[in-house]
C-alpha cells in the first residue's frame, strides 16, 4: 500500500506501526529532480544537481518530522559493514551497508534502485537498524550481520526482532549470471532463493527472508513488500530498467524522542 506525506508517497509496513518509531520505503515521487532522478532522488554522486537532492533532502525532513541534521545515511559499498551510531552522529558519510542505533531522534537511512531496503527494530530494548542488501549484500549475509551487532551492542534477541523488507527488483525481472550463484553459495548451504526460468533468477527478498528466519526471527515478525521496483517505473527508480542511469530512493527508520528507553 502507498501512503502520503505532504506529497511524497511511501510504503509502510503493519508491523512497525505505533508510536515509538516512524519509518518509511519511500518511493521517487513527491521531489523535485528532473529526469533522469525525476523527482524524489537523494544521491547526489551523480550529475543530478546537488541543490536538487538538498531539497528533496528538505521536502522529506518536513514530510516526516526528522529533525534538521539528524538523517543519518552511509557511503553504500555492497560490503557487510555495520555502523553502530551512539550519541556522536559522523560529520561524512562512513562505508558501510547498514546502520544500528538506540538513540531518538536519528533517522537512519538507505538508499537503493533495485537492492533492497530492510529496517529493523527491537521493541524489547528500543533499538533500529537499518539495511541495504542487493545480491551482493545477500550473499555476504549483511542481514545476519546487522542482527548479530544488534544483539551485541543492544541485548537484541533476534525471537523479538520485528524485521520489514522493503521493495527491491522481483524475480520476475532479475536475471543473474551464474557467478551470482556461485558467490551465494560461498556462505549459504542452500539455493533456494534462486530458479532457472529463461535464465537464472534471483529473489533477493526471499534471501532476506530465509537468512532472518535462519538467525531465529519469526516468520509472523517479518513483513515484506513484494512489489517489483522494475515492473513499477512510475513509482521507483530501479537501476536495472533505466539501464544505471538513475535516482536513489531513500527507506528509513527512526525512534521518536520520548520513547521508553
Ligand atoms: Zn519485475
Amino acid at each position: 500500500m502507498i501512503n502520503d506525506a505532504k506529497g511524497i508517497k511511501y510504503a509502510a509496513s503493519p508491523l512497525l506501526q505505533g508510536n515509538f518509531v516512524a519509518h518509511g520505503f519511500l518511493t521517487r515521487v513527491g521531489g523535485v529532480s528532473l529526469a533522469p532522478y525525476a523527482s524524489l532522488n537523494f544521491d547526489g554522486r551523480d550529475t543530478d544537481p546537488a541543490g536538487n537532492v538538498e531539497k528533496n533532502k528538505a521536502l522529506f525532513h518536513e514530510a516526516f518530522g526528522v529533525p534538521e541534521g539528524r538523517l543519518v545515511t552511509v557511503s553504500q559499498v555492497h560490503g557487510k559493514k555495520v555502523l553502530v551510531i551512539d550519541g556522536q552522529l559522523p560529520d561524512k558519510p562512513v562505508e558501510a551497508d547498514a546502520i544500528v542505533t538506540a538513540e531518538p531522534d536519528v533517522a537512519i537511512g538507505m538508499m537503493t534502485a533495485d537492492c533492497q531496503p530492510i529496517l529493523l527494530h527491537d521493541p524489547v530494548n528500543n533499538a533500529i537498524g537499518a539495511v541495504h542488501a542487493g545480491w551482493k549484500g545477500a550473499a555476504l549475509g549483511i542481514v545476519v550481520e546487522t542482527v548479530l551487532k544488534m544483539s551485541e551492542t543492544y541485548g537484541t534477541d533476534p525471537a523479538c526482532l520485528i524485521a520489514s523488507l522493503g521493495p527491491c527488483i522481483g524475480p520476475c525481472c532479475y536475471k543473474v549470471g551464474w557467478n551470482v550463484l556461485d558467490e551465494y553459495m560461498k556462505n549459504h548451504r542452500d539455493a533456494d532463493c534462486f530458479r532457472e526460468n529463461d535464465g537464472l533468477r534471483m529473489d533477493i527478498s526471499l534471501a532476506n527472508n530465509l537468512q532472518l528466519l535462519g538467525v531465529g526471527v519469526k516468520k509472523e515478525n517479518i513483513s515484506i513488500d513484494s512489489v517489483c521496483t522494475s515492473c513499477n517505473p512510475e513509482l521507483f527508480f530501479s537501476y536495472r530498467k533505466d539501464n544505471g542511469r538513475t535516482g536513489r530512493q531513500l527507506s528509513f527508520i527512526m525512534l521518536k524522542g520520548g520513547s521508553p528507553r
